[in-house]
């Protein structure tokens, strides 16, 4: 067998999954303990201390999430935000500003606006696909950090991540991609110059909503001892049952994602063709902006697609008249998802610079019978 088998999925299975060596587990087991035995004061067994410092469950999905997205260190959270906030505050000082793009994550925005900036953080918004705005944004004013998301939510805009990281560099930002839409079976930002990327796990990584997580990963060492010390200082590590749901969760994202990208490709197709749908967002649609970008930078278009009816009140109507897509905020399970962003995930940036149009739909399309979901939404739109 090749020493060190380097194939996404491999990795996805074997990274920090080696068997358990005092029984032969081939899963290596679920350790709840919170504390652990010292051999005299100080003794630590393999460093393992305390529950918050230190998890062989948690260290195991660590070790799976930096080799699935290539990267050095892998570091696991209670949640997105919970890891976006610990990245935020290791590699942030009051003064800093952060640049992100209009069509972020609701939570992100909030997370900074509201919770950072009391504290000194700085935001400004720009628009991110504008490789060129970008550029005149930092050379205007520098930022300590740039923040890419892509695709974007919900309109599946697309950033050039290299473009950017080169741009970023040149400015000295850190630049962040939160990888959550893609997942790194479909796009790798480090490879592509990123220095740090961020995930709800929740998501795709998970794939089945049933566990809420997060993860930073990077190359940089002095940036993950400082994060490292903010999820041991501040705490909000994942806790071992949802680190063991992630773990299993990630083996099969490989394959899921290659299922939701044609499920999402003929769904995107299907609402084309139809007389009362205003636009699809989809990256996957030749007709869309930032497809020739994401084609480059991504392994295949992902399962997020967002639609527009001609009026908000069609759009409502359609999203609570589908009946196999579940009325639902989150995104990434194998079960597929409608969501309303203006009333539901993105209530509270309305009326923001992020607010979305309330025309939008998003469906997050799962990996169900492709014909299955295309009836629905066909029923649906009768509905409207
Ligand atoms: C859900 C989400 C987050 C926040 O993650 P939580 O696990 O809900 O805290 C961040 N970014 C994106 C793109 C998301 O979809």
């Amino acid at each position: 067998m090749n020493e060190n088998p380097t194939g996404f999925d491999t990795l996805a299975i074997r990274a920090g999954q080696d068997h358990d060596p005092t029984t032969g587990a081939v899963i290596p087991p679920l350790h709840l303990s919170s504390t652990y035995a010292q051999d005299g004061i100080g003794g630590l067994r393999n460093g393992y201390e305390y529950g918050r410092s230190g998890n062989p469950t948690r260290d195991a999905l660590q070790e799976q999430l930096a080799a699935l997205e290539g990267g050095r260190f892998g570091l696991s959270f209670a949640s997105g935000l919970a890891a976006e906030d610990a990245l935020l505050r290791a590699a942030l000082r009051p003064g800093d500003t952060v640049l992100m793009g209009d069509d972020v994550y609701g939570g992100t925005y909030r997370l900074v606006s509201r919770v950072l900036a009391p504290w000194g953080v700085k935001l400004r918004i720009v628009d991110i696909t504008d490789t060129e705005a970008v550029r005149a944004a930092l050379a205007a004013e520098p930022a300590a950090m740039l923040w890419i998301e892509t695709p974007s939510n919900p309109l599946m805009r697309i950033s050039d991540i290299a473009a950017l990281a080169e741009i970023g560099h040149a400015a000295g930002s850190t630049v962040v991609v939160d990888n959550t839409f893609a997942s790194p079976a479909l796009q790798q930002p480090l490879a592509l110059g990123a220095d740090v990327v961020v995930h709800s796990t929740t998501k795709y990584l998970g794939g089945h909503s049933d566990v809420v997580g997060g993860a930073v990963v990077l190359n940089d060492e002095e940036l993950h001892e400082q994060v490292k010390f903010q999820q041991f200082a501040a705490g909000a590590v994942s806790g071992p049952h949802d680190a063991w749901l992630t773990s299993r969760g990630l083996k099969t994202l490989g394959i899921r994602m290659e299922r939701h990208s044609r499920n999402a490709g003929l769904v995107a197709g299907f609402l084309g063709e139809q007389d009362g749908v205003a636009a699809v967002y989809y990256p996957g649609l030749e007709s869309h902006p930032g497809h020739a970008v994401a084609a480059r930078q991504m392994r295949g278009f992902g399962g997020m697609v967002s639609l527009a009816l001609p009026t908000g009140e069609q759009a409502r109507r359609f999203a609570e008249s589908l009946e196999l897509f579940t009325l639902a905020e989150s995104l990434g399970g194998v079960e597929s998802l409608v969501n309303y962003p203006d009333a539901m995930t993105h209530a509270s940036v309305r009326g923001t610079e992020l607010a979305v149009p309330e025309e939008v739909v998003r469906l997050s399309v799962g990996i169900e019978t492709a014909e299955d979901l295309l009836a629905d939404l066909a029923q649906a739109l009768r509905r409207v």
